[in-house]
């Protein structure tokens, strides 16, 4: 049934009189329930908890005012309709249309149930247009229930129906899903393949809505949508210019073009987190320098930048794309799709401003990151010139001919969601959430009289807008940092346990991150991401005050179960269980301790921040040793013995994510530290059950680790 609110701020208003109630009962007897809310704070927050309304109807002598003072932050499409003597209404002029729906219904009326006709129209109209094009032609092809003989095989949920487990299965998510998941053999719906019907419309709303050219939906994530953007940008032989801090499917990228790879070598802090890359390696000098060390390399065409970094530091894209001496510019934002929607973040995304001349800019993001999208779902954007049959060709090239279309309406619906006042207040309230977080982290901080944890942020974080990294501020670690180029987020929160100081010295006593991860797991909150002593928490869309409330909670009571130094048993019951031996008698206290001097012992910030100083030496490329142990041209060596060898597969510890040796890359002594980082990693987690860390491209065997090398020539 659908709620209309009736608004009104004075104990006698217009709603109590007889023309009123004559026309609450035509709503109510055309199947409409009224809710009259008591109206205690403002307008726009009353309605904002009421995002099911389908409509209101205001007092127009008490509300009007305050209606058209927050029109630049209601929903501009939900029908308001403004109760009014007809004389007054006859003076009133209507709003800007795109700012507010707004009708003005005089009373008396002669005729409650014309004018109640007219708000049910409004009302259907406006659920009629809410939803965008695709989303929309979906969910009316699911009402439609069609007696379909065509893929999904499932037939729309049916095939579930006649089967226990499937019906279990079918219970769990419901029916529409199953509705939903239809085919490309459905006429009315277009076809994502061939950008046609609601499906183009989709593409066409994204690309509005990003301030693109041109935008495709992937369905396949933004590890597909970056092969899409490389396949397109390199033909065979190049040279691209690839960050070094970049996702894993740009390495796979590289695996399956024939072309050759320099990197532009990002900073890092103590905490082991990979910052930004640095100004001067974007410019011609820099290039030419990395050009010159091979007799292979050609001046690149195409350059991808991660933006923003896991760590949530953002880049100023229009210097990147002004000045970065490279025709096809890649920004992989797979992190940060919310960018265009808050002022915070201007010129540090990809779209933004105007075009580049003589460059194309390509923008790949995950909407399943920190939209509201399903997994999967995942953008790529352009803008300047492109071939439009090639690009395509390749998108087709890498994209299922069965699309889910649930994800691609998800997709849809993330981008519409942030467009208009509505989608602005959402993201603003996230980045709101995230500072009250961090002031209250800061509070509870300065308060504890002896350890808390701490948000890591510059001191001064009273103003909200990205903070940049700026150099010999001492806070963010990193040295050598530019002036106005990186920016930290305010909505990815890392949070820095005890232990070590920005500068990666090692304090007597400390609380490695990992235990307290562990712990929140075993209470309920679920991190990001845990490096060594700090955890990354994002504040996505999705975080309210509640979650925000638990969060907070949850650490305060790690403080507690710390100082008294309860059992693990008590405090981690899923680590006990991993080897009650071990844990039998050992304390909270007692295990921090024993990490923590383990990581002193080995100075595990010093093996990180140096495992990344020297890039072990490219002796094939990716693409050719991936050739090479195609053909099976590989054994396998201890992970001791990798001096001297050349790698088959990227070396990737988790975290920082950041793939440590590319394929075909061989540990030389001067970059040995790659070694004794790895060799530490695996230390940690034989010494300490249940605190091993994953890394792809090593495999664990009874009697240590083993990597997979190529055969000598
Ligand atoms: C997660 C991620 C990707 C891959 O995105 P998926 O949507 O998970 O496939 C690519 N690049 C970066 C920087 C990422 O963080």
């Amino acid at each position: 049934m659908n709620v209309l609110l009736l608004l009104d701020r004075a104990s006698d208003s217009i709603f109590d009189s007889r023309e009123a109630v004559e026309l609450f009962e035509e709503l109510e007897n055309k199947g409409y329930r009224l809710q009259r809310p008591e109206l205690h704070g403002s307008l726009v927050d009353m309605l904002e908890q009421r995002p099911e309304a389908a409509g209101a109807i205001i007092d127009w002598d008490t509300m009007g005012g305050e209606l058209y003072a927050s029109m630049e932050e209601l929903n501009e499409r939900l029908p308001f309709f403004a109760l009014t003597s007809p004389a007054a209404a006859e003076e009133l002029q209507p709003p800007d249309k795109d700012k507010l729906t707004l009708a003005f219904v005089p009373l008396p009326c002669r005729n409650a149930e014309r004018a109640a006709a007219k708000i049910d129209r409004a009302v259907r109209r406006y659920f009629e247009l809410l939803l965008p094009p695709f989303t929309r032609a979906l969910f009316k092809f699911a009402d439609a229930k069609k007696n379909t003989f065509c893929t999904t095989g499932h037939l729309l949920g049916s095939a579930f129906r006649h089967h226990a487990m499937g019906w279990a299965y079918y219970k769990f998510y419901g029916a529409n899903i199953f509705r939903a998941d239809t085919s490309v053999s459905v006429p009315d719906m277009g076809s994502l393949l061939e950008h046609t019907g609601v499906h183009k419309d989709a593409e066409e709303l994204i690309a509005r809505a990003f301030n693109a050219d041109r935008s495709y939906i992937v369905t396949n994530g933004t590890s597909t949508a970056n092969k899409i953007v490389g396949m397109y940008c390199v033909s065979q032989g190049d040279t691209v210019l690839i960050d070094r801090n970049c996702h894993k499917s740009m390495t796979h990228l590289l695996m399956m073009c024939d072309v050759v790879p320099i990197y532009l070598l990002p900073t890092r802090n103590a905490y082991g987190m990979i910052g930004g890359i640095p100004a001067d390696e974007f410019t011609s000098e820099a290039i030419h320098y990395k050009l010159s060390q091979r007799d292979d390399a050609t001046w690149p065409t195409y350059a991808v930048i991660s933006d923003s970094t896991y760590d949530g530091l953002l880049y100023d894209c229009s210097w990147i794309k002004a000045n970065l001496p490279v025709k096809k510019i890649h920004f992989d934002s797979a992190w940060s799709p919310y960018a265009p929607f808050n002022l915070i973040y201007e010129n540090k995304f990809g779209m933004c401003g105007e075009s580049t001349a003589g460059k194309t800019i390509f923008e790949t993001q995950s909407a399943h990151k920190m939209l509201a999208s399903f997994a999967q779902a995942s953008y790529v954007h352009v803008k300047g010139e492109y071939d439009e049959s090639v690009l395509d060709e390749v998108y087709m090239m890498h994209t299922t001919t069965s699309a889910n279309y649930p994800i691609v309406a998800s997709a849809e619906t993330g981008a519409a969601m942030m467009t208009g006042n509505q989608g602005r207040r959402l993201l603003q309230n996230s980045i709101d959430r995230a500072m009250t977080f961090r002031r209250e982290l800061a509070r509870l901080h300065d308060e504890s009289g002896s350890w808390f944890f701490k948000c890591w942020q510059p001191d001064d974080i009273s103003e909200t807008k990205c903070w940049p990294i700026s150099r010999g501020e001492r806070w963010h670690g990193f040295l050598g940092a530019d002036e106005d180029f990186n920016y930290l987020d305010p909505i990815r929160v890392s949070v820095l346990t005890p232990g070590m100081d920005p500068t990666g010295q090692l304090m007597e006593e400390g609380i490695p991150a990992a235990v307290v991860s562990r712990y929140l797991n075993n209470h309920g909150v679920v991190t990001e991401k845990t490096g060594p002593y700090h955890m990354l928490f994002l504040f996505a869309l999705g975080v309210d005050e509640t979650r925000t409330k638990a969060l907070l909670r949850a650490l305060q009571d790690f403080k507690r179960d710390y100082d008294n130094d309860v059992p693990i048993r008590e405090a981690m019951p899923d680590l006990f269980k991993l080897d009650p031996v071990f844990y039998m008698n050992m304390s909270l206290q007692q295990l921090t301790r024993g990490l923590h001097r383990v990581m002193r012992k080995r100075d595990l910030p010093k093996l990180m921040y140096h495992a990344y100083d020297d890039l072990p030496e490219m002796e094939y490329t990716p693409y050719q040793a991936f050739q090479k142990n195609l053909r099976g041209e590989t054994h396998e060596v201890p992970l001791a013995e990798l001096l001297g060898q050349v790698s088959a597969d990227m070396i990737l510890p988790y975290p920082p994510g950041v793939p440590l040796v590319m394929p075909g890359e061989k540990v030389t002594e001067k970059s040995a530290a790659v070694l004794d980082y790895l060799n530490m990693l695996c230390e940690t987690g034989e010494l300490f059950p249940g605190f091993d860390t994953e890394i792809h491209g090593a495999y664990r065997r009874k009697d240590g680790y083993y990597v997979k090398v190529l055969d000598e020539e």
